[in-house]
């Protein structure tokens, strides 16, 4: 039976009633970038709601919240990441003429593994760039004790983290910087957006000058920047779902539960959590035995008009762009992970109907 296209995600919208009673203060100011009320009172509502140490600064999209970073602290050189993640990851680092040097991942926790990040640094390492791929903390404490000895920035790519804590705090508090993305596609969104948390205190200026042209003042230049400001329509969409997402993350906790439940785990896997994670609930990705299974099942859901999408493929270390190299563990992932279905309003039939056809596919 054909269905209603299901896709990987649904973007959660807030009412229109709550979208226009936060512009609405638009027609008076008419003022619509620039860091107006609305962006300074989001970045305030959102350090109360996620518990963070510093207010973030919130910024146009998530890939530029990774490039200010490299960009204002001159980092030059090589950086160490991981190859399991989106494009952005390694595409800021690449924008910012640094070399990627990549490090495989842990096989359980799909973020990088800790235990190999010291062979790969050389003298010319400046910082390490990690994922807490999913919303899964990396080692944050073993990375920390990594980069003080070898005097290495550490900054955090957090995009899929909204919400999450380790060890009762803010993932967002770990690292010299942690960075985030509210794209629509994103856990909590504003359209386009993302933000930057400087836990590294003596950056906060430089960090806040390099997002505004490198000025704090009309007549105020310090040097180089860039336009990342994040606009009020932006900023007025992430107001408007804010007070939703305490809703949003217990609705996606359902539906994984469901699919925790439904799932038959005999030959798939799915990756493992940190222990100490509060978890927001952001993916559902599951590892097949094989490609063959994962294409076979893949192609099941596709004809039943239902989208899954194969999060993250190819392994980073693959791109045109970057020097190869293998990495065994992520390549392998890569070739056999599949985010499923996981939005608010993915209702129990639907849940039910997806399972069935992984469970007959994998059989
Ligand atoms: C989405 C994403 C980004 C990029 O964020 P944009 O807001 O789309 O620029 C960077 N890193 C990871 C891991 C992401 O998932």
């Amino acid at each position: 039976m054909k269905r209603k296209r299901i896709n990987v995600t649904e973007t959660y919208l807030p009412s229109k009633e709550e979208y226009e009673s936060v512009i609405g203060e638009l027609w008076e100011t008419k003022w619509l970038t620039n860091r107006g009320s609305i962006v300074l009172n989001l970045e305030k509502k959102l350090q109360n709601y996620l518990g963070t140490e510093t207010t973030p600064l919130l910024v146009s999209n998530g890939t530029l919240a990774l490039q200010i970073p490299i960009k204002a602290l001159q980092l030059s050189g090589e950086v160490i990441t991981t190859p399991f993640s989106y494009v952005a990851t390694t595409s800021a680092i690449v924008w910012e003429n640094c070399t990627p040097v990549f490090v495989d991942i842990n096989p359980e926790f799909l973020t990088i593994d800790e235990n190999k990040i010291e062979a790969a640094i050389t003298k010319n390492t400046t910082a390490i760039v990690a994922v807490h791929v999913f919303g899964n903390p990396c080692a944050v404490e073993k990375i920390e004790v990594i980069a003080r000895k070898y005097d290495l920035t550490v900054i955090y790519d957090a995009a899929h983290c909204f919400g999450v804590k380790y060890r009762d705090k803010s993932i967002f508090d770990y690292g010299d910087f942690s960075t985030t993305s509210f794209h629509a596609t994103k856990l909590f969104h504003t359209g386009e957006g993302g933000a930057i948390f400087c836990n590294d205190k003596s950056s906060t200026d430089l960090i806040y000058n390099h997002h505004n042209f490198g000025h704090d003042g009309p007549l105020a230049f310090h040097g180089l920047g860039i336009n990342a400001k994040m606009s009020e329509l932006n900023a007025a969409m992430g107001m408007a779902l804010l007070p939703n997402m305490d809703y949003v993350i217990g609705e996606r906790k359902m539906i994984s539960e469901h699919y925790d439940r439904n799932l038959n785990w005999n030959t798939i896997r799915k990756p493992k959590l940190r222990d100490g994670v509060e978890y927001n609930y952001a993916y559902y990705p599951i590892i097949f035995e094989n490609e063959k299974q994962l294409i076979k099942t893949q192609n099941a859901l596709n004809e039943a008009n239902i989208f899954p999408r194969r999060y993250f493929y190819p392994s980073l270390n693959s791109l045109p762009y970057v020097a190869p190299i293998d990495m065994p563990v992520s390549d392998n992932v890569s070739e056999t992970i599949l985010c499923l279905p996981l939005f608010v309003g993915l209702d129990s039939k639907s849940l039910n109907w997806i399972s069935e056809l992984i469970n007959n596919s994998v059989d």
